[in-house]
């Protein structure tokens, strides 16, 4: 493995996983369907090769949150952990916050403002996008 992998795992640790380097930069989502799958208001991600991606330890629990698409959880503990949508082979979408160095990755803009809570409004100055981006 190359010094840019990334390593993360669950909150309980029955799940660790490294994976290569985000393929595009990081986004904060606020749409309901991430607010739902991780019972947060907005939820990190970084999108890396799905090639890239190896469980160290655990597999997680895959479930379809709308056609062609799986959302993977730690069945322990319950943690978000990556998101995979048919549409797009070969990537796969990774929880932020669940990485042993989050601070590494820093999301450059919000997407889906248009689900976002009436009192969910950041205040970073990074641009905000009702819908998806383009991609970058
Ligand atoms: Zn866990
Ligand atoms: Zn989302």
């Amino acid at each position: 493995m190359s010094d840019k992998s990334l390593t993360g795992r669950c909150l309980c640790g029955a799940v660790r996983y490294r994976c290569g380097p985000p393929l595009i930069p990081a986004t904060l989502c606020h749409c309901e369907s991430c607010r739902r799958a991780a019972g947060a208001h907005v939820v990190g991600w970084l999108t890396v090769r799905s090639d890239s991606l190896a469980y160290a330890a655990g597999i997680p629990t895959e479930y379809c949150s709308s056609p062609g698409v799986f959302r993977s959880f730690c069945r322990h503990c319950g943690t978000p952990l990556a998101y995979r949508r048919e549409g797009r082979k070969g990537e796969v979408d990774i929880t932020l916050a669940t990485l042993d160095r989050p601070e590494a990755i820093v999301p450059i803009d919000h997407i889906w403002m248009e689900d976002a809570l009436s009192w969910d409004r950041p205040g970073d100055g990074l641009p905000q996008y009702p819908k998806t981006r383009e991609r970058l």
